[in-house]
């Protein structure tokens, strides 16, 4: 018997007959012998519903008064859901209870609509588990200080779900969604895309942060931090499947490097189409620059990623960086009035349409010449490279975004991701 924490997504919760469903598939897990904690989102589509009826009535303010009331809103969605599915289990003949985020409680930050979780109290939970009942744990949400109901950032569910199965030592935490697993690349692009049995915690880290959408990436965070075993699998399959066909399918998280060695250098090819690239033309070579571009940028809350910064020629370089699409405006703006005429560089030049594709994978730091045959990859095609970085276990590109297609394909046979799994 362990304990074991289960996560529905939106999809998986949309309707009442997936509801019936869900809660037939907690009771075959229960009934196994398994004390079950279950964390739902919010039926599909709810939360936009939700959002949009405040925007209705007054745009969004990054005021914390407004804040503070769209969690109050945001948080209903998964209320409904969370004793939806109390009740479908009760109806399936078994004893279950759902707490909202701040019966738990779950404490968070004050930081409304993203913030982070600071501690979790399980007796309550604890209590019901031993009394045998399938407790429903209200995702998305927690309570602050002052007792004021916070949400967790979209997608904040499965970070809720990670959570609990870290602060309670849950055996496992399953994350049920729409599609069966994490895959070599988006299966839209890619139909050969095949599905991972394991991906390590960091290449998910990587993928999850460059828009493989699958897991929050705060999620896959708090599970390396915690060390709790995660998986990701459908909950489209039969709910009568057998509890051990089950249990070993989807995408495994593992933490142990040694045994996924043996498998490809590159686990999956990433990419993402929200950057735009700023470049800063004639930037005086000498102490202080980087600071002066960079520091503004950070002062106005703004992210940046790619950062590159060519030698001098004459005592002047070139400074360029990506930032998101939605802040691309803004970061022009805000380096041409603010930051251009004390730095003495010549113009802000930029362009939106690129996309950073990457390839990831941790068997890239003991093997040489993986980024090289990426590049060998990518001149083959004729696609041109404009800005590279490189960490351990990743190498991204930025190119052209008319490309990115093109470069994902290349790059997934290239590395042998479309062959089947051996
Ligand atoms: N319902 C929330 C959202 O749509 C949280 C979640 O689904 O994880 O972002
Ligand atoms: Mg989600």
């Amino acid at each position: 018997m362990a304990l074991i924490v289960h996560k529905y997504g939106g999809t998986s919760m949309g309707s009442t007959e997936r509801i019936r469903h869900v809660a037939k598939r907690v009771a075959k897990w229960a009934r196994a012998g398994h004390q079950m904690v279950v964390v739902p989102s919010a039926m599909s589509g709810e939360t936009n519903r939700l959002l949009g009826l405040a925007k209705e009535l007054a745009p969004s303010k990054p005021t914390d008064a407004y804040n503070r009331e769209l969690d109050m809103l945001a948080a209903t969605g998964e209320q409904v859901a969370s004793a939806l599915l109390a009740i479908a289990l009760q109806a399936e003949g078994m004893e279950s209870v759902s707490y909202a985020g701040w019966q738990v409680p779950i404490r968070t930050n004050s930081a409304y609509t993203k913030a982070r979780i600071e501690s979790i109290d399980d007796a309550r939970v604890r209590a019901d588990l031993m009394a045998g009942r399938v407790v429903i744990v209200t995702g998305f949400q927690g309570l602050d200080e002052l007792g004021n109901i916070t949400t967790l950032g979209r997608g904040g569910s499965d970070t809720s779900a990670v959570a609990v199965a870290a602060a309670m030592k849950a055996e496992e935490c399953l994350i049920y969604t729409d599609v069966d697993g994490v895959y070599t690349t988006d299966p839209r692009v890619v139909p050969e895309a095949r599905r991972l049995k394991t991906v390590s915690f960091e290449e998910m880290l990587e993928m999850a942060s460059m828009g493989s959408k699958v897991l929050q990436i705060r999620s896959v965070e708090f599970a390396g931090k915690y060390k709790v075993k995660l998986r990701v699998l459908s909950s489209f399959t039969p709910w009568d499947i057998d509890i051990n066909e089950e249990a070993a399918s989807g995408t495994l998280i593992t933490f142990e490097e040694d045994e996924h060695m043996e498998q490809a250098i590159v686990a999956g090819i990433a990419f993402n189409r929200d950057e735009a690239k700023i470049s800063v033309l004639g930037v005086p070579d000498k102490p202080g620059i980087a600071y002066q571009i960079l520091g503004a940028v950070a002062d106005a809350n703004i992210e940046v990623d790619v950062i590159i910064q060519n030698i001098s020629k004459d005592g002047k370089t070139d400074f360029s960086f990506t930032v998101n699409r939605g802040d691309y405006a803004k970061t022009v703006d805000l380096l041409r009035e603010k930051v251009l005429p004390n730095l003495g560089a010549q113009e802000v030049v930029g362009d939106t349409k690129i996309c950073k594709v990457s390839i990831v994978g941790i068997g890239m730091r003991s093997h040489v010449g993986v980024a090289s045959k990426m590049f060998r990859v990518l001149s083959e095609e004729g696609i041109n490279i404009q800005m590279i970085s490189t960490s351990e276990i990743k190498t991204s590109v930025v190119i052209d975004e008319k490309y990115m297609e093109l470069a994902v394909r290349a790059l997934h046979k290239a590395f042998d991701l479309d062959l089947p799994l051996v």
